[in-house]
C-alpha cells in the first residue's frame, strides 16, 4: 500500500507537469547512439547526442571492452580502497593524467560524480564558492554537499567575479574561496573566460575549479578548455567525463599529486562507491590512445560543425555566441520552440528543443550536437528540414 501522502504528491505534481506540457516522454533507441538512429521504427538524423567523436560506436574501443570484460569479468568487485583497484584503473589515470598535462587523475563513475567528490572533499564552514549562474547541475548539487557559503556570479560576468571576489576575502569571513565554473556552457556552447578568472583567482587566492566535460576531446586538440588557453599549471582542478567525446561513461579529476592523493583518501564516492568496470576502463583507455593518436577525428567534428553553423545561417537563422560545435538555434517563444523541435521530429531530424526553466524565458532554442561521424549528406538533410520548418513557421523568408 502506497503512503496516502506520497500518492497525492505524485499525483498532482505528474498532473501539473503534464498540463504544462513539461512532463518528457522518453522515446527509446532501437539503435545504437550513432549519427542516424531509430526510434519507433524510423530513422533520424540524429543532432542530439554527446558522442562528439563517434568513439561510442568505434569498433576499437568496443574491441578493448570485450578483451577486458573476458579477461577481468564484467564488475570490478569492490570500492576502489578495498580491492576495486585493477590495474586497468592505474592505467587509465596515469593516461588521462599525461593527457591532461597534470601531475595525477583519479577516475571516478561519472563526470556528475566527480563535483560530488570533489567540492565536499575540500570546501567546509567557513569557506565560499564563487559558482557561474549556468553551472551545470551537478556542481550546483556538489556545492549543496559542503556548507560552504555559495555566491553565484552572472554568467562569465568578470567584473561581477572580480567585485564578489574581492569582497569575500576582504571581509575575513572565509578560509577557503574557490571559484567553480563549466569549461565549456552546454546551452549556448560559449568558452569560459578561463585567462581572466586564473588572473583573479590569483589576485585573490581563489581555489580553480573547472568542469570540461563539454571541452574534453574538443577543445586544445582534446585536452580541454584548460590546454586550450595554455593554462594546465594554473587550475586547481579539471573535471573531465568519459561519457561525452570519450564516448564510454565514469569522470575524473586531474590536477597535483597532492589533491588526487586527498581525493583517493577524502571523497565518498571513491571510498563508498564500486569502481567502473574493467569493460569500461580498458574502452576509455583506447579512447585516450585514439585522442593522442591522432587529431582526425576532432577536425571532422569541427570541419561538421563549422558547415551546420554556416548552413543555419546562410537560412537566416542565429547560432548565439557559441565558440564550439554545440549549435543552439535560437527560436526564443518556449511554445514556438517545442513545436519548431517536433516539426524537424516529423521530418526525420532528432534536436531536442531546450527551453525556459533550463534556459531563461524567451531564450527557447533547438540545439544540435553535430560529431566527427555525421557526412555532408546528412548535415545538408538536416539543414533542408531547418528551411522547410523555418518558413512554414514565418521564421526565415
Ligand atoms: C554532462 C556534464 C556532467 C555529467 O557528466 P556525466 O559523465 O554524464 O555524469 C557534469 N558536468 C558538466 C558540466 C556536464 O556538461
Amino acid at each position: 500500500m502506497a503512503s496516502k501522502t506520497l500518492s497525492s504528491f505524485l499525483l498532482q505534481n505528474l498532473t501539473e507537469l503534464r498540463e504544462q506540457g513539461l512532463y518528457n516522454t522518453i522515446d527509446p533507441l532501437e539503435s545504437p547512439n550513432g549519427p542516424v538512429i531509430r526510434m519507433k521504427g524510423r530513422e533520424f538524423v540524429n543532432l542530439s547526442s554527446n558522442n562528439y567523436l563517434g568513439l561510442a560506436t568505434d569498433k576499437r574501443l568496443v574491441d578493448a571492452a570485450v578483451q577486458a570484460t573476458i579477461r577481468f569479468g564484467v564488475g570490478s568487485g569492490a570500492v576502489r580502497t578495498i580491492n576495486g583497484t585493477l590495474t586497468l584503473h592505474v592505467e587509465l589515470e596515469e593516461k588521462l593524467a599525461a593527457f591532461k598535462g597534470t601531475e595525477a587523475a583519479v577516475a571516478f563513475q561519472s563526470g556528475f560524480n566527480c563535483n560530488m567528490a570533489a567540492i565536499s572533499a575540500v570546501m567546509g564552514a567557513g569557506d565560499a564558492i564563487l559558482s557561474d549562474e549556468l553551472n551545470h547541475a551537478s556542481i550546483i548539487d556538489g556545492c549543496r554537499l559542503t556548507k560552504a557559503k555559495v555566491i553565484r556570479y552572472g554568467h562569465s560576468d568578470m567584473a561581477d567575479l572580480r567585485a564578489k571576489a574581492k569582497e569575500a576575502r576582504e571581509s575575513g569571513a572565509f578560509e577557503k574561496i574557490m571559484v567553480i565554473t563549466d569549461g565549456v556552457f552546454s546551452m549556448d556552447g560559449d568558452i569560459a573566460k578561463l585567462p581572466e578568472i586564473v588572473d583573479i583567482a590569483e589576485a585573490y587566492d581563489l581555489i580553480t575549479y573547472v568542469d570540461d566535460a563539454h571541452g574534453s576531446g574538443v577543445l586544445g586538440g582534446g585536452a580541454g578548455t584548460v590546454k586550450h588557453f595554455g593554462l594546465s599549471d594554473r587550475i586547481d582542478f579539471q573535471i573531465g567525463t568519459l561519457s561525452k567525446a570519450v564516448g564510454v561513461v565514469g569522470g575524473y579529476v586531474a590536477g597535483t599529486q597532492e589533491v588526487v592523493d586527498w581525493l583517493k583518501a577524502r571523497s565518498r564516492p571513491f571510498l563508498f562507491s564500486t569502481s567502473l568496470p574493467p569493460g569500461t576502463v580498458a574502452a576509455c583507455i583506447a579512447a585516450i590512445d585514439i585522442m593522442q593518436g591522432s587529431k582526425e577525428l576532432q577536425e571532422r567534428l569541427w570541419e561538421n560543425a563549422a558547415y551546420l553553423q554556416k548552413g543555419l545561417k546562410a537560412l537566416g537563422f542565429s547560432t548565439g555566441h557559441t565558440a564550439t560545435p554545440i549549435t543552439p538555434c535560437l527560436i526564443g517563444d518556449e511554445e514556438k520552440t517545442q513545436r519548431f523541435s517536433a516539426r524537424l521530429y516529423e521530418e526525420g531530424i532528432y534536436a531536442k528543443a531546450i527551453v525556459f526553466p533550463t534556459v531563461p524565458k524567451g531564450t527557447g532554442r533547438v540545439r544540435n550536437m553535430p560529431t566527427a561521424e555525421h557526412t555532408t549528406e546528412m548535415l545538408d538533410r538536416a539543414l533542408a528540414a531547418y528551411e522547410k520548418v523555418g518558413r512554414e513557421l514565418g521564421m526565415i523568408r
